[in-house]
């Protein structure tokens, strides 16, 4: 089996999984992060299931064709879609790959966030249109839609407070900060850091999950709106679980049937 990971349920399902003799899995990461959770040593690209305990392996597989290869060569019978809901590149790959193999597919995804009374959220499709809806909204911004698209507040003339994992890479915007953390974030600690930095706008990418949701509650506490960047829609036909116990469940259902 292989799960395509780098998330929270990636993660849970590789350790829920680790020492079943009567599986085969492998959990795939992409290697973005040099030292995911759960990891004692960097990731760098390698095929090295067969040496990890955790049968773990990094890097992309080359396209849907890649993919396609690795499953067949490796007699992958099921397939796990873990990753991120803005990892949708991965997942229209694992669905063509999947489908051309014959292999059975399931995608976990956690639910989107939802508004509730007293938020003020501004939904848009993309992150830069998150940058310019949010330039038009407030002098200064928490940015916590990702390194890998802090490109997009480059434009911008409002300050930014840029927080991610790891250091995002120029161009970046004319003013800013970068605040290097990872969650889980708490309601009093994401409220002082508003605070803090007299942020007047919040940008987010709608992740779900309770890890990274308390800044949505400072964000109502401290009557601020959110620039909520939209998930994109999903390749049709996916068998989808909201959650680590249903894929658990399936991939049971699957092993034994
Ligand atoms: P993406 O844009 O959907 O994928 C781009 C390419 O990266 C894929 O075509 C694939 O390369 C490779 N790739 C992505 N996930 C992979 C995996 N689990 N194993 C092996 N190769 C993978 O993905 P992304 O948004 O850059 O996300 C990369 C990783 O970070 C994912 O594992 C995701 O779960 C995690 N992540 C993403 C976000 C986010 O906001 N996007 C947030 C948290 C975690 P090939 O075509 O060569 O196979």
């Amino acid at each position: 089996m292989l799960v395509l990971g780098g998330t929270t349920e990636g993660r849970e399902l590789s350790a829920a999984l680790a020492g079943r003799d009567d599986l085969l899995v492998t959990t795939s990461l992409a290697g973005r992060v040099t030292s995911p959770p759960g990891s004692e040593s960097p990731a760098t690209p390698s095929d090295a299931s067969t040496r990890d305990p955790m049968r773990r392996r990094v890097g992309g597989f080359g396209g849907v064709d890649g993919l396609e290869a690795w499953l067949r060569a490796h007699e992958v019978g099921a397939v796990v879609d873990a990753t991120h809901p803005f990892a949708a590149t991965m997942t229209r790959h694992a669905a063509a790959a999947c489908a051309a193999a014959g292999v059975p597919l399931l995608r976990v995804e956690r639910p989107a966030w939802q508004p509730v009374d007293g938020d003020d959220w501004h939904d848009v499709e993309s992150v830069a249109a998150a940058a310019q809806s949010a330039d038009r909204l407030g002098e200064r911004l928490l940015v916590t839609t990702g390194r890998q698209e802090a490109a997009a507040f480059a434009p911008v003339r409002a300050w930014c407070l840029l927080r991610s994992i790891e250091a995002p890479t120029p161009p970046l915007p004319a003013r800013h900060e970068i605040l290097l953390d990872r969650g889980p974030f708490t309601r009093a600690g994401e409220a002082e850091l508003i605070a803090r930095h007299g942020i007047d706008v919040l940008v987010t990418k709608n992740s779900g999950g309770a890890a990274t949701a308390p800044k949505l509650e400072a964000a109502r506490d401290a009557g601020i709106p959110v620039v909520m960047v939209a998930r994109a829609a999903l390749p049709p036909g996916l068998t989808c679980v909201a959650d680590t116990p249903a894929a658990l469940a399936w991939l049971e259902a699957q092993a034994s049937g």
